[in-house]
């Protein structure tokens, strides 16, 4: 479990928190191995018996004062008895888990049945309203799923189009069951998928039906278009239904799998030539979703004619009008599945307007992943599917953050379904190491932390998870053949306690800040929901430096007043956060991205008294734009600059699909805050050959390449690798790179380390077409648009920054 947060030096108190200017949270990857600094857990048992307080239900922790008897609550300061055999055992040192570190992941008894064994239920739900080329793809991809399941695991095989098909590949030929979808009726089926095909049938071992499901997969073949119109009956308009009932046919599924959720059941097939047995326990289930476009028959469909009209453009903004989903139809789908305990993985490979604004809720919120594949060509779809299964991976998780008393979780952001009931608890259906959540805080009261007293600013995050536990492997190697029934599932409680300490002033803060989590933070409160985006203004810039309280009543007016209030419900002047929300578009997200800016510098100029006034303005045209005096802030400018230039928050105009803009927002929003920052400003390296590094680091400037005179560069965009030959490179340099040398090296490790699969490019300049690289230099690019220009580019947005600073200090109704 790592954890970041934005300074290691909190915010005194809610002034300080607003002079700083700097986002105040964290991020969280529960599930990863080590802590941030490479540190393991304590392993331990009895998770069930670890003392929790009985004021905050705060667990006991290193960080805790313990008496013979008591001990006081690290996070609320109660004072709480402990039972006879937490005496005994914590009279001893080092006895227990608990005991020895703050990072500790503990076993929990077993619910249900001493004997029950890991099943891990798989179903990959195929659209046939597509293409051979899109099924070719999808049966490599699930030909690779079947190589990294685990044993012992499940799976099952469901098409959709006009029809759900039911597999039941257990027999000596595979046998499909049918159930058509009705185009008009607002109702589900008319029959439940259980009658249709009982779930022992549909769910095969995978050990024992690998070769089975493969050729139940050769069967697979797209509907034909007579098929579809004749199922459809009449086209509107003359126009062809495309038939893809993904809405009715996912619904169906996740009652099926439901139906039996959490249950400890056998499941008895008994076929005339093979009785065959097996019990099934499960308490999470991935379904895979393969689309080959979007959803346009029977219930959940989706009208993809915004997305023309839009391109007609009737004046509408386009960058605001298809960010928000047309229906709350697959949220609510979301919903289902998280009762059911099923995590939805949706991969669309299409280049087709699909909607996946909507659709996306389906697969985030529970805790599934969203793939986009613009083609079948150059589609990673297979390896990007083997890696996502092969690696650990924890479900049935439930994730809890405490605070100590002075502080609280203001947002929480992150894949995750957040409990109806109680606040600050997070579902996760299924998570794996890399999965990460942020979150920001607010202070609970006006008083803030004490620097005198001895409790510090502490943080609790409780993650509680199922594992499968791989078998014994002495007993493996005993026996010869490993044994599918030696793997078993286990509950743990995953526990890590951290103290931060309150920071004397502001430059402290500044001091200890983290950039890439900074970044984070930012990038969550502009994205997290486009339609209510809530970025924090800090007003202090108007209030301290510049205008009075009726600018801040005018931007608020603009945006959202009302719900401002809602929200939030309390007083602006005392609380002194503008929170700007509702139907926001690209626009206002980077509006308020560059504010944020304009105001940190202003506030680290304050900070640092760069700035002098005269009678009312200042003696400067100039302010420190770059951090000069504060190492840890000096690369935010440039990430900004690089946020504003992403295809995230470019504008409609410029290109970007809208699809495609989702994709890349749920591809960020899991991601660990090194990951973020490399994907959205990429990591810029020369070689003088193959096998020698020359720089490090270059910015993203053709300049910076061109004064570097390297013959090749790498650069590391997170989804994308390209190697870039300089058209000046010797020609005796080996092209592309020979697979054993320095550069190779590094490329394969970084493969290997990703959690998807980046796609690697060589292109040597002058000779082969260098668009995609040269779209990375970005820092001559205009901020505001594609268009190259020597006068614009990142140090005239630098100078804009200054102008715009100098404005606000400069109001003349300053104090
Ligand atoms: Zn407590």
């Amino acid at each position: 479990m790592s954890v970041r947060p934005t300074m290691t030096r909190f915010p005194l108190n809610p002034a300080e928190q607003e002079a700083c200017g700097v986002p105040w949270g964290m991020t969280v990857a529960p599930f990863a191995a080590m802590d941030e600094n490479g540190i393991a857990p304590v392993y331990g048992s009895n998770g069930e018996l670890l003392p929790r307080c009985e004021n905050c239900w705060a667990y006991f922790n290193t960080y805790c004062q313990l008496d013979q008897w008591s001990w006081d609550c690290s996070l609320c300061g109660t004072t709480n008895g402990l039972s006879t055999q937490s005496i005994a055992q914590y009279s001893l040192p080092n006895s227990c888990a608990e005991n020895i570190s703050s990072f500790i992941d503990l076993e929990l008894p077993q619910e249900g049945s001493e004997e029950m064994k890991a099943r891990p239920v798989y179903v990959a739900a195929v659209d046939l309203s597509s293409s051979e080329e899109f099924l070719e793809l999808t049966k490599s991809a699930l030909l690779a799923a079947l190589e990294a399941l685990g044993p012992g695991s499940l799976f099952g095989l469901a098409t959709f189009s006009h029809k759900i098909g039911l597999y039941d590949v257990q027999g000596p030929i595979p046998v499909v069951k049918n159930v058509f979808i009705h185009p008009e009726s607002l109702e589900n089926l008319t029959v439940e998928l259980e009658d249709v095909m009982p779930l022992f049938s549909f769910l095969a071992p995978v050990d024992t039906c690998k070769d089975l499901i493969a050729s139940a997969l050769e069967t697979l073949k797209p509907t034909t278009s007579w098929e579809r119109t004749t199922a459809a009956g009449q086209g509107v308009d003359g126009v062809l239904l495309g038939g893809r009932g993904f809405g009715v046919a996912m619904e169906s599924l996740l009652k099926y799998l439901g139906s039996e959720y959490g249950n400890t059941y056998a499941l008895v097939r008994t076929s005339n030539s093979s009785p065959f047995c097996f019990s099934l326990w499960w308490n999470a289930a991935r379904v895979f979703a393969f689309l080959s476009g979007p959803p346009d028959y029977g219930l959940g469909q989706l009208d993809t004619r915004r997305y023309g009209e839009q391109y007609a453009s009737k004046g509408e903004d386009a960058d605001r009008a298809l960010l928000p989903e047309q229906t709350p139809f697959y949220r609510d789908l979301a919903a289902v599945a998280v009762q059911a305990g099923v995590c939805v993985d949706l991969f669309a490979v299409t280049n087709e307007y699909t909607d996946l604004a909507s659709l996306k809720f389906l697969s985030i919120e529970s805790g599934g992943s969203l793939f986009l594949y613009s083609s079948t060509d150059d589609s990673t779809l297979p390896q990007d599917m083997y890696r996502m299964l092969s690696r650990p991976y924890a479900f049935n998780c439930v994730l809890r953050v405490r605070t100590s008393s002075e502080f609280k979780i203001d947002h929480s952001y992150g894949h995750f379904f957040p409990d109806p009931e109680y606040e600050n608890v997070q579902h996760i259906i299924c998570c794996d190491s890399f999965a990460t959540y942020a979150y920001d805080f607010d202070f609970l009261t006006e008083v803030g932390f004490s620097l005198h007293s001895k409790e510090r600013p502490t943080l609790q995050i409780a993650f509680q998870y199922s594992v499968v536990v791989p078998p014994n492997e002495l007993s493996v190697s005993s026996s010869g053949t490993s044994r599918r029934d030696t793997y078993s599932l286990q509950r743990r409680l995953r526990i890590r306690t951290v103290q931060f300490e309150a920071a004397r002033n502001i430059n402290e803060i500044y001091d200890t800040v983290d950039p890439e989590v900074i970044l984070s933070i930012l990038f969550h409160e502009v994205n997290s929901n486009f339609r209510k985006v809530v970025v924090a203004i800090y007003t202090y810039a108007f209030c301290k430096l510049g205008s009075d309280r009726r600018d801040c009543v005018c931007v608020l007016s603009t945006s959202a007043w009302l719900s401002y209030n809602q929200i939030f419900g309390f007083d602006l002047p005392y609380r002194g956060v503008i929170l700007s929300s509702l139907e926001q578009g690209i626009r206002e997200a980077r509006v308020l991205l560059h504010e944020w800016l304009v105001n940190l510098v202003a506030q680290y100029n304050d900070a640092f008294k760069l700035v002098e006034h005269g009678r009312g303005s200042l003696t400067t045209s100039r302010v420190d734009v770059a951090f000069s005096q504060c190492p840890q802030l000096q690369s935010l400018p440039r990430l900004i600059f690089a946020l504003l230039r992403n295809p995230l928050l470019r504008f409609h105009e410029e290109g970007v699909h809208p699809d495609y803009r989702i994709y890349l927002q749920c591809l960020f929003s899991a991601l660990e805050p090194s990951s973020l920052s490399r994907a959205i400003y990429p990591s810029l390296v020369s070689y003088e050959s193959p096998e020698k590094q020359a720089f490090p680091r270059h910015s993203l400037s053709r300049a910076a390449l061109l004064t570097s005179g390297s013959p090749i560069f790498f650069l590391d965009a997170f989804t994308m690798l390209i190697v870039f030959y300089s058209s000046t490179a010797d020609a005796s340099l080996p092209f592309p790179p020979p697979q054993d040398c320095l550069l190779r090296r590094s490329i394969n490790k970084l493969k290997q380390e990703r959690s998807i699969t980046p796609k690697l490019i060589f292109i040597r300049g002058g000779k082969d077409d260098a668009t995609v690289f040269e779209n990375y230099l970005i820092e001559e690019q205009d901020v505001e648009g594609s268009g190259f220009n020597s006068v614009m580019g990142f140090v005239s947005f630098l100078d804009e920054i200054n102008q715009d600073v100098l404005e606000y200090i400069n109001k003349p109704n300053g104090k």
